[in-house]
């Protein structure tokens, strides 16, 4: 009997355990572009533009090797809006109750798929080093969940950097001798520019018809869409990035989005790379002596540790992960989050570039725009969803443990052991987003006090009675009490009163 094989927008790899289980001589491949994937958050344009074109294309690679494929598009006239409409359209087509898919990266479709009244076999995603069940076993027993324990057992699983049982180094973690600032360079190499195409052309005239509106930079469209160009943005990586990717990986400049970060994200989450490919790559660049080993083994530690450990904590912790609000933050995400006027240039620099490039690094998204929003009290859901809607590699398994969990603290510190919180000062060593700045960040109260500094006490104070006890904290809470009563008042008098400004719309 024919089976319809889904295959969604982020499972683009021959790989796929559905493909691999289904038979191109009867089985029929479904993609569709659906309204209800498109516009459950408010995606920005750039990352509907990445889905669509990858995914068109994708179809047509699955055609030139013999599978039979049923693509729906956008505006498609049959389009039945959801994927669970689409599959119940051409089972009706194809007279067919059969369905093989591999496990959606988000419970909302898990859920989904589950509800459609037709025979669904869900298959594991294999594409992923590290099974439920192994994460599961990993996890058991253990009191905290770091990232640091999990991530030795993948190094030892995958062989990556090891000498025997050893780490190759002797170390597991080189982190000591990352995190310097950058300088500015003109002539710092960008990942490789999309070629325009038919294919892309139309998908861009599509997007910018229906979602011109949302939030978020079109054209230019830098991006790869499909598997040949993805792998030359990995030979760039390698050549010109990886060998500084760990001495520069914090540091943030004012117009040079990338530094010597992959961008590679969007293309391994939506399965145009795999993690084991890519790792491999930079360990052979380390054993041919292109890269130093502080780099590689961070760049590895990103994709065999946070990746698949981020994966590990959504999966086990459940459909209500996203909502979670330990902190009980209700304020509403400022309207400079989506591209209102700010006179604090680092958040003006990484929205800045959000809304252009469908991208900001780790450090932007970790200590310009979370670190504000948590000091800010702004509702983690709220939050989530921003970062769900403008990344283009954001999608739930991967995006909301980085945001409600590393970034928001509202999980209650499962990802985190203490918050990501920083004063002005972080900011102004990591990066040269101050100098040209409204506010002044050496200011601790004041007209022009960095609106970090301000609320950094606020937030410490707000939570005292749960970070107090945290030995990580406790010298910022004895910092706190030594000033004297008049200025710790003064200062949380201001944060008071920036905070009111905010909320009220003002340009701050
Ligand atoms: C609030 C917040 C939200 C985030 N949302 C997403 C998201 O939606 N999708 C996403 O892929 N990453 C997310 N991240 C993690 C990280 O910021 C991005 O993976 C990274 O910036 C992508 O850019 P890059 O490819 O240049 O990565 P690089 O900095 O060059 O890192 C190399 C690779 O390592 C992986 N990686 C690095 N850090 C992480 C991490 N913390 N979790 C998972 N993978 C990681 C990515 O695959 C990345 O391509 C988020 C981080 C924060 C703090
Ligand atoms: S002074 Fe404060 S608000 Fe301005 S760029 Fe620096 S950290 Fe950001």
């Amino acid at each position: 009997m024919v089976k319809l094989v889904l295959v969604l927008g982020d499972q683009l790899s021959d790989a796929l355990s559905a493909l691999q289980s289904a038979d191109p001589a009867t089985d029929i491949v479904v993609m569709a572009e659906v309204g209800a994937e498109a516009s459950y958050v408010p995606h920005h344009p750039k990352k509907i533009a990445f889905a669509f074109a990858a995914m068109r294309k994708f179809a047509e690679y699955l055609r030139e090797n013999g599978w039979r494929v049923a693509y729906t598009q956008l505006d498609d006239p049959e389009n039945a809006g959801s994927i669970p409409g689409e599959l119940l359209r051409r089972a009706e087509e194809f007279e067919t109750g059969t369905v093989i898919a591999t496990e959606p990266g988000e419970w909302r479709l898990i859920e989904a798929l589950r509800d459609v009244p037709l025979e669904l076999t869900l298959l594991p995603d294999d594409r992923f080093l590290c099974s439920h069940q192994e994460f599961a076993d990993w996890a058991e027993g253990r009191k905290v969940l770091r990232m640091e324990y999990f991530y030795r057992e993948m190094r030892r699983k995958t062989g990556l950097l090891m000498d025997g049982d050893q780490p190759v180094g002797g170390k597991w973690n080189f982190d000591h001798d990352n995190r310097k600032p950058a300088k500015p360079d003109l002539f710092r190499k960008t990942p490789p520019e999309a070629r325009g195409d038919a294919v892309l052309d139309a998908v861009l005239d599509l997007v910018e018809a229906r979602f011109g509106n949302n939030f978020g930079a079109l054209r230019p469209f830098p991006y790869q869409t499909d598997r040949a160009g993805a792998l030359r943005a990995l030979n760039h990586f390698i050549e010109h990035a990886l060998p500084d990717f760990g001495t520069y990986q914090d540091a943030m400049l004012e117009g040079d989005p990338y530094l010597y970060h992959a961008v590679l994200a969007l293309y391994l989450n939506a399965g145009l790379l795999g993690p084991l490919e890519i790792c491999k790559k930079a360990e052979e660049a380390y054993h041919d002596g292109r890269a130093p080993l502080n780099s590689v083994e961070g760049f590895i530690r990103q994709i065999i540790g946070w990746r698949e450990y981020v994966r590990g904590i959504y999966f086990r912790e459940g459909p209500d992960y996203p909502r979670r609000n330990a902190l009980n933050h209700q304020r509403k995400l400022p309207g400079f989050y989506w591209g209102d006027e700010t006179r604090m240039k680092c958040i003006a620099q990484a929205v800045g570039q959000t809304r252009d490039l469908a991208y900001a690094h780790h450090i932007q998204r970790l200590m310009v725009t979370g670190n504000f929003a948590l000091l800010a009290g702004v509702n983690p859901a709220e939050v989530h969803e921003w970062y769900l809607a403008v990344y283009a590699d954001a999608y739930e398994w991967v995006e909301a443990p980085n945001t409600v969990g590393m970034s928001q603290f509202a999980d209650g510190g499962i990802v985190a052991s203490k918050p990501y919180v920083s004063s002005g000062a972080y900011i102004d060593r990591m990066s040269d987003y101050c100098k040209n700045c409204h506010y002044r960040v050496r200011d601790k109260t004041g007209a022009r006090a960095c609106p970090f500094n301000l609320l950094y006490w606020h937030f410490l104070i707000r939570h005292r009675d749960r970070f107090e006890g945290n030995p990580r904290m406790a010298q910022m809470y004895r910092t706190f009490d030594r000033m004297d009563e008049g200025r710790r008042k003064q200062v949380l008098e201001e944060a008071d009163a920036f905070l009111d400004r905010m909320s009220r719309g003002e340009v701050v």
